[in-house]
């Protein structure tokens, strides 16, 4: 169902809004890349969440967040003067099968604002129909909004490279998902969203010319060292898969489910990008599936990293056409094969508070991953308990969540045998810094999602408090960190949003 009102554009300048300098590289692609429009309007808005951090690490000023003109802009109702807005074009392929022409069917680039850490584009998602909408109404949900703001901000906050969320505004519009729910903006923002579909879009038309155009954008704007190779476009190849690779290994360690892994959700910059079905695991379930759109399990937690693999297949093959000789393409993937697994073992490493590598530290993480699969331990709950794993704690508060006692205990031993000769308080200190005590567990955003419905913003304020600094204690507020109520399991996350 479309929601678009029938509400006319306020073209005026936004008094209050001080100017800002933006440009928006991507429009100088041409106009075989993006569609130019305008969002379409949402009546009365109101905010949802503001990231102050955020805008401040963009510069801009605190009164910038409460001004009217701000949220009327941000929900899409006016136009920031300077900005030049654009729906952008991509394809992809979507559960292994090829799926032709997506593109932004509901997010709008507004342009880039020049910042302190280079130019960042800022996006409307959910700003209203595009040519690429299909048969979407180009609205996002206020569920949604509020799970991509939180949950974009908790990886940021875990070190995971991320597309960042300013701002969720909402309007009481009504948006037919399985039900009837409102409408919804998320400002977001990254130094490119450029997906693995861009790619795959042009070279399927057999496009190479604008092949071509995409990869020396990208390359110039965000890997430049690739230049200098024999075959700039094949090290293009391989430092997106070095970057997927890091990536990858952040959410295996942390325990994060995508859900939607499809080509057009893969970033080139190796970003986590599109929160969707997304889910922390609770209960250590390696063949876990978060999204219940996913009958195969193509996306289960334990498949991620060969997901990834594949898409940079066909990352790979789109950027055949620029590369001489297909051995190279494949020498190129070949580099994720082995950055994974050590990137992996490096921050497993740190979870179990190992600074040096050792030869037995593979097996170590095998048996820890095995074991809490077999007592369906919760995840971010053992990782955290395990900080204090001391002999003098006597191991109880980790041992406590196993019922396979035995086993328990034979592990201990092998993990006693191997942390003997490392300090106690350097070891803490990395586990500290490598477990966090609070993730966004689907529950979590589920209560301040049902506050919200009831215009209670307050717990995604709290929430991103708490998940903007994930390795703090934050004193009082230990319930976020508690493990999830027998409800949790029941909440149906699908690809609707
Ligand atoms: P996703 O898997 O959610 O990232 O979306 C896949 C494709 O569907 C993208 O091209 C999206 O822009 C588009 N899409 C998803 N939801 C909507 C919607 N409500 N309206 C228009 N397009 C949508
Ligand atoms: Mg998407």
């Amino acid at each position: 169902m479309s929601t678009a009102l029938d509400i006319p554009f306020t073209l005026h300048p936004p008094s209050a809004v001080p100017d800002m300098a933006w440009t928006n590289s991507f429009a100088t692609l041409g106009t075989d890349f993006f569609t130019e429009l305008k969002p379409q309007p949402l009546p009365s808005p109101y905010w949802v969440g503001r990231n102050r951090a955020l805008a401040r690490e963009l510069g801009l000023q605190d009164e910038w967040l409460e001004s009217a003109e701000t949220l009327a802009a941000l929900t899409g109702n006016q136009l920031l003067p300077g900005t030049r807005p654009l729906a952008s074009v991509y394809s992809g392929h979507q559960f292994g099968v090829w799926a032709g022409q997506l593109g932004d069917g509901r997010a709008i680039l507004l342009g880039e604002m020049q910042t302190r850490k280079g130019p960042q584009e800022i996006q409307l998602k959910g700003a209203g129909k595009t040519p690429y909408s299909r048969m979407g109404d180009g609205r996002a949900v206020l569920r949604s909004s509020i799970r991509e703001f939180l949950c974009s901000e908790t990886m940021h906050g875990l070190g995971i490279p991320t597309t960042r969320a300013l701002c969720v505004t909402g309007s009481d519009a009504p948006v037919r998902r399985e039900e009837i729910e409102t409408a919804s903006v998320v400002t977001r923002t990254a130094p490119s969203f450029i997906r693995f579909g861009h790619f795959e879009h042009f070279s399927h038309r057999n496009q190479h010319v604008q092949l071509k155009t995409l990869a020396d954008y990208v390359i110039d704007r965000f890997y430049p060292e690739c230049r200098e190779a024999k075959q700039p476009y094949a090290a293009f190849l391989q430092a997106v898969s070095e970057r997927t690779a890091h990536m990858m290994a952040a959410w295996q360690a942390v325990g994060f489910c995508h859900g939607v892994m499809n080509t057009d959700n893969m970033s080139i910059l190796g970003l986590t990008i599109d929160y969707g079905p997304f889910q922390f695991l609770d209960a250590f379930d390696p063949g876990h599936i978060c999204n219940h759109s996913d009958e195969q399990g193509r996306y289960a937690y334990n498949r991620q990293p060969n997901m990834a693999y594949w898409n940079l297949f066909c990352l790979g093959q789109a950027l055949l056409p620029l590369i001489d000789n297909q051995e190279d393409a494949l020498a190129a993937l070949e580099s994720y094969k082995t950055v994974f697994p050590e990137a992996l073992q490096a921050r497993m490493r740190a979870k179990l508070g190992l600074p040096d590598a050792q030869e037995e530290d593979q097996a170590l993480i095998e048996s820890t991953f095995r074991l809490l699969a077999a007592n369906k331990v919760d995840y971010t709950i053992f990782w955290r308990r395990l900080c204090g794993f001391t002999a003098q704690s006597g191991h109880e508060p980790v041992r406590d969540l196993f019922f396979d006692l035995e086993s328990f205990n034979a592990w201990a031993l092998q993990y006693s045998e191997r942390i003997a000769p490392v300090d106690i308080a350097q070891r803490a200190d990395l586990m500290l810094k490598s477990n966090p005590k609070y993730v966004l567990r689907n529950h979590l955003g589920e209560e301040a999602i049902q506050a919200a419905k009831l215009k209670d913003f307050s717990q995604v304020d709290t929430l991103l408090t708490l998940l903007q600094a994930p390795f703090d204690e934050h004193p009082g507020h230990d319930g976020f960190a508690g493990f999830p109520p027998d409800w949790a399991s029941s909440i149906a996350i699908s690809c609707s949003s």
